[in-house]
């Protein structure tokens, strides 16, 4: 399975944990749409005219760029690739920056996939992420989107907010479960030095990220989510039979797929690329010129770990014969030598040729992998 994914870089302001690549302005929208453009022509050949069953729009806020430049990428993307007749199509929205009629016009070209950035339902929670919307915000996007009618709405939630109390995070799990939607990503707070908070928490004016509290909305989150019938399917990922999130499960399945907008990665089996991190840049280069990108071709051993990385995050987990099949005997004899101890201790299951992480030892899947890379 391929996917196409877009990364829309403007955000009406910057959220004070955030570590991706993206702009507090919307001054470029016009110039970086046709640079995009030029780049989806560009770039055509590059998944060899293989199927296309997934677009996504991620970034970023794409909920502020114009319906209309929405619209002209989408069939822009049907013109130059082998797109599905019936595409899983994602994007992923902001609730102050959408309203009902913009949802309405999104499903009617296509868009069939959205995903909201709620991160929680309490003012106090959004004010430490410095969040633009509140929870008024959150409410109304939920009540526009059961309206709307999506195929598939997902929401993201976060944990580990220090202002974030059991009784808080039961409250925004019991509000996502009322809604009946089928996907939750709810992900644990991390700090990254470089941003807002991690500067804020350094002075001292924020208080810092408890693990203690973190690990247990974990557990709370673990065992609330498979009580309403969800599985959970990758790390941060928790789903109804039959409504995983088919674009992000292309990463977690060696699957290829080319990102397209600026810092996009891409990857074809062989190798990965990425686009500079930088808008003029991306503007002046995008479709003509391979200073675009840098890229690099991955060895055995980088495939290897990459599969490691990867499906040890998700419920299938890593395939010993697939191991030895794609990367050899040699990879596999490593990697059941290593994993013993992670058996013993419990933080890994096996079923059949399948290895996987309990969910206990999903808490160490960083740790566990790079223990088991060659
Ligand atoms: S909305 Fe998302 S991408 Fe934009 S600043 Fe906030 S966390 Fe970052």
């Amino acid at each position: 399975m391929n996917g196409i994914y877009i990364h829309v870089p403007f955000c009406k302001s910057k959220c004070a944990y955030c570590n991706f690549f993206s702009l507090a302005s919307k001054s470029k929208i016009k110039d970086y749409v046709k640079a995009l453009k030029n780049e989806i022509s560009f770039r055509r050949n590059y998944l060899d005219d293989e199927a296309i069953r997934t677009i996504y729009f991620g970034g970023g806020t794409p909920s502020l760029l114009p319906i209309s430049s929405i619209e002209e990428i989408i069939n822009l993307l049907h013109h130059n690739y082998n797109v599905d007749s019936n595409p899983e199509i994602t994007l992923e929205i902001n609730p102050d920056t959408i309203d009902k009629e913009k949802m309405l016009s999104l499903k009617e070209m296509g868009v069939n996939r959205m995903s909201v950035g709620i991160q929680s339902f309490f003012d106090d929670d959004l004010k430490y992420l410095g969040r633009r919307h509140d929870s008024n915000h959150a409410l109304q996007v939920l009540e526009n989107l059961i309206n709307v009618n999506f195929d598939k709405i997902t929401l993201d939630l976060i944990y580990g907010i220090p202002t974030l109390t059991e009784e808080k995070w039961n409250k925004n799990l019991d509000i996502f479960f009322a809604t009946g939607f089928s996907h939750l990503s709810a992900y644990a707070l991390t700090v990254e030095p470089k941003t807002i908070l991690g500067q804020r928490i350094n002075k001292g004016d924020l208080q810092d990220v408890s693990e203690e509290e973190t690990i247990n909305h974990y557990n709370i989150l673990v065992e609330r989510t498979k009580e309403q019938g969800f599985e959970h399917y990758e790390i941060s990922n928790f789903a109804k039979p039959d409504c995983r999130s088919l674009h992000n499960s292309i990463y977690w399945s060696d699957g290829k797929y080319l990102g397209l907008g600026p810092s996009a990665h891409s990857y074809d089996g062989n190798s990965r690329q990425w686009n500079v991190s930088n808008l003029s840049q991306y503007i002046k280069l995008a479709g003509k010129s391979d200073d675009c990108f840098e890229k690099e071709i991955l060895t055995l051993d980088d495939k290897y770990n990459e599969y490691v990385m990867t499906s040890l995050r998700t419920s299938w987990g890593c395939n010993v014969e697939k191991i030895k099949l794609h990367y050899g005997i040699k990879y596999a004899d490593f990697f059941l030598k290593n994993v013993k101890k992670y058996i013993e201790s419990g933080v890994m299951l096996i079923n059949d040729n399948n290895y996987f992480l309990s969910e206990k030892g999903k808490l160490f899947a960083d740790g566990i992998a790079s223990d088991l890379f060659l």
